[in-house]
């Protein structure tokens, strides 16, 4: 297995990524761009204090605005008058000489500037900062002004703060990286664990054992994923032992005929060979037994055929109801050996369309599996009629010993047969599980419905319905009829 791509190292790096991204981020705004939100805020906040300034330039607390302005913001605020007189509020706490200095240079230069209104920045070596200054009138009179306003701020944070700050992001993200590196550890194992624990579990899945124990806090993903690996071990252990179970049934199947074929045929030839009566008898057995093995070799390669899709159906429209009789007159030699008898009751004339070789094999398979898991009463109901809206139905009763619940979902599939049979029924040791199987594939191939009712101790009712086509035609209306009918099918 490769480590690296496991779900618990995946899981692991995409945390530790996710909180590089997120360390990575906060410093970038925090520390890196921090100096030039910094600038911005001053810059707003200086242009603020003009604004206020100018506003409440005729209030009678003007004093007391811009003295709360410099306190609040930490600034150095110089009001000019025409007359060089000057009121100033220092509250910035820097060295700012050389700005008294240069005051008239800086009403000059605001007096000469397009929109009345300077910024500028000096350095204060002594606070290893920037200082910016707006300069501005006051006044709504360009030549003529009230007064000039200067407002001087730090640029930037002083710079022991921005250190601290620094000196503390970085403990925070070491500490939150090693924090990090074990936290996600621990959530990678926690998500990864119930996955690596089915895993496991799923390896022993092709023998048919699954057995992942799933925790009361597993995730619900787990929890489906482990129902859906129990239901298909279930299905494997089922279908592995079905088709152990049909090799031993079909090489039973085969054997039996075969150890009675060479049994009578050395019986003949050491013993009744001269006499024609036993000779017959023996030789009937011999017959009977080959027929049997044929027509277990044919169901095996009819299904295998079926399933695999390879035989296509021969459609064509016959008569139904003559069919039945014919299939139904061949169970005729069972009556006469064992008694059980074949009641069908048949509407005349039903005509569908569909392959006849394989729907009088279904109905074979069907009457046979009634006469075989017949009841004590000994009778078998074939019954064929038309239903509502052109639909006819086929239904074969018996008044066996019915299937269960549980097993009758299954019957229908391949190889599929109920245990308890074989043990009351002598005659249901002949199956194979193959019969209804070829049933529902023939039947789905048609597009009819089919199904099964049934009950323990009540017996069973298989059946299937098919759209009865319309009575035959008379010659001369043949043409019309098929045209209907390739109008329908195109549909
Ligand atoms: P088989 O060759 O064993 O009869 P089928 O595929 O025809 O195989 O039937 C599958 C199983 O369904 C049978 O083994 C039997 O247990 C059950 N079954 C089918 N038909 C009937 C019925 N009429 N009454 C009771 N059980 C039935």
């Amino acid at each position: 297995m490769n480590f690296f791509r496991s779900i618990k190292v995946r899981v692991w790096a995409r945390f530790e990524i996710v909180v590089l991204a997120m360390l990575a981020f906060t410093y970038i705004f925090l520390i890196a761009m921090f100096p030039m939100f910094y600038e911005w805020m001053k810059t707003y906040e200086i242009s603020e204090t003009f604004v206020e300034i100018s506003y409440n330039w005729n209030s009678e607390d003007i004093e007391k605005i811009i003295r709360k302005q410099a306190s609040d913001k930490k600034m150095y605020i110089e009001i000019i008058f025409p007359d060089n007189t000057s009121y100033f509020v220092d509250r910035l706490g820097g060295s700012l000489s050389m700005m008294m200095i240069s005051k008239s240079n800086f009403i000059n230069s605001v007096n000469n500037s397009d929109s009345g209104t300077i910024y500028k920045t000096f350095r204060d070596e002594k606070e290893d900062n920037s200082i910016l200054m707006m300069g501005s009138y006051i006044g709504s009179d360009r030549s003529n002004p009230e007064a000039y306003i200067f407002i001087f701020n730090y640029l930037q944070p002083i710079g022991t703060t921005v250190q601290i700050f620094q000196r503390q992001f970085y403990f925070v993200g070491l500490l939150m990286m090693i924090l990090t590196i074990f936290i996600s550890a621990l959530f990678s194992n926690k998500i990864s664990e119930p996955i690596i624990r089915i895993n496991n579990s799923a390896k022993s899945l092709s023998q048919g054992k699954f057995d992942a124990k799933i925790g009361k806090r597993d995730y619900e993903e787990i929890k489906q994923l482990s129902e859906t690996l129990t239901e298909a071990s279930k299905e494997i252990a089922k279908s592995d032992d079905l088709r152990r179970e049909l090799m031993s049934n079909i090489s039973h199947d085969l054997r039996t005929p075969l150890t009675m074929i060479k049994a009578y045929a050395e019986m003949i030839r050491d013993i009744s060979g001269d006499n024609p009566e036993k000779r017959e008898k023996h030789l009937k057995v011999i017959i009977d037994e080959t027929d049997r093995l044929s027509s277990l070799v044919t169901d095996i390669l009819d299904l295998s055929k079926l399933q695999a899709g390879v035989s296509e159906l021969n459609i064509e429209e016959f008569n139904f109801s003559d069919n039945l009789s014919g299939v139904v007159s061949r169970f005729g030699i069972i009556k006469y050996n064992e008694g059980i008898t074949v009641d069908l009751q048949s509407e005349e004339n039903i005509r569908i369309s569909g392959d006849i070789s394989k729907l009088d094999q279904v109905v074979y398979n069907l009457i046979n599996n009634a006469v075989t898991y017949a009841g004590d009463d000994k009778k078998v109901f074939v019954k064929l009629f038309r239903k509502e809206n052109g639909v006819v139905r086929f239904e074969v009763e018996d008044h066996g010993e019915g299937i269960s619940p549980e097993n009758l979902p299954y019957i229908w599939d391949m190889y599929y047969k109920v245990s308890e049979h074989s043990k009351t029924h002598k005659r249901a040791k002949m199956g194979s599980g193959i019969g209804l199987s070829i049933v529902k594939s023939v039947l789905e191939q048609h597009g009819f419905k089919y199904g099964a009712e049934s009950s323990l101790g009540q017996g069973s009712k298989f059946w299937f319905e098919a759209p009865e086509l319309s009575e035959k035609q008379p010659e001369e209306q043949k043409n019309t009829s098929l045209s209907l009918r390739s109008r329908k099918n195109s549909k």
